[in-house]
């Protein structure tokens, strides 16, 4: 979508009943029209998330979230370097008291290490931090390099207690409780809900709108082209299938999509359960 479409894609996302918009990319600060597109959102009664890997982070633009009332802004942090980095911008935006920042660190077997001292960093700085496996499927060539599934018994032992502080002390236990089955830390989970394909959708940057980021089988629509009506009707007799989570796997643990707290339930393969 060029920059009026997607100005048109907020409006028919507001028609669709949306209140929670979160802007991904690639990079979102690469857009030009990013901040007339916060505004309109905002203007439409959203609440904003953007996800950005940091680099583009200015004054300016820190300058230009706090007027335009963005809520929130998560930044990618996989060293300590990029920690250093955004330092600056993320004490601006806490100063503000209006801009909510979360890091987001993801688990590779090359940066593992890396974990403990920048959640402390995030911890110490008054900051939210999110931290999620990174997730590779088998047939990718960085599959040995990069998946946590490369990391031995007593690596992935070095990561338990800082997942579980974490998950205490952000209230993110369950989804914890996902990760260590993963990597067989624990018992083996399976969430009872899952909030993508029944209280969340996807709208891609050519305007189709999917359930989840892993279900491009079941094309919702053209958030240009169709009405919304015909896009809530396929995506609520989607829901029906999707509400149980039948589809969850490793793919769905790298998305952190805030399974609830309770309500989850052990898998009928898991061997303690
Ligand atoms: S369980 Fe996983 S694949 Fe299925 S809708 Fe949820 S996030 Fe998507």
């Amino acid at each position: 979508m060029g920059d009026p479409e997607m100005l048109t894609a907020i409006g028919k996302l507001a028609a669709l009943g949306i209140t929670n918009l979160i802007i991904t990319g690639g990079e979102p600060l690469l857009r030009r029209e990013l901040i007339p597109l916060i505004r309109s959102a905002g203007e439409l009664g959203m609440t904003r998330l953007i996800l950005t890997n940091g680099d583009l982070l200015d004054e300016r633009i820190i300058g230009e979230f706090i007027a335009c009332g963005l809520e929130g802004l998560s930044i990618s942090v996989n060293s300590m370097h990029d920690a250093r980095k955004i330092e600056r911008c993320a004490a601006l935006l806490q100063r503000s008291g209006r801009v909510r920042v979360t890091v987001t660190k993801v688990i590779s077997r090359e940066n593992f290490r890396d974990i403990g001292a920048i959640y402390r960093w995030a911890v110490s700085r008054g900051l939210g931090i999110i931290i999620q496996p990174a997730y590779l499927p088998e047939h990718s060539a960085l599959f040995k390099t990069l998946s946590p599934h490369h990391l031995s018994r007593s690596e992935l032992q070095e990561l338990t207690p800082i997942l579980g502080s974490w998950g205490n002390r952000q209230r993110v236990a369950a989804y914890v409780g996902f990760i260590f089955g993963l990597y067989k830390l624990g018992p083996d989970l399976k969430p009872a809900h899952c909030g993508m394909g029944t209280s969340a959708l996807v709208l891609d940057s050519d305007g189709s709108v999917y359930p989840c980021f892993h279900r491009r089988d079941l094309p919702a629509g053209n958030i240009l082209s169709d009405p919304p009506e015909s896009i809530r009707n396929r995506l609520e007799s989607m829901r029906k299938s999707l509400q149980a989570a039948p589809c969850y796997g490793e793919h769905c643990v790298s998305l952190f999509i805030g399974y609830p707290e309770s309500g989850d339930k052990r898998s009928e393969t898991s061997p303690e359960g």
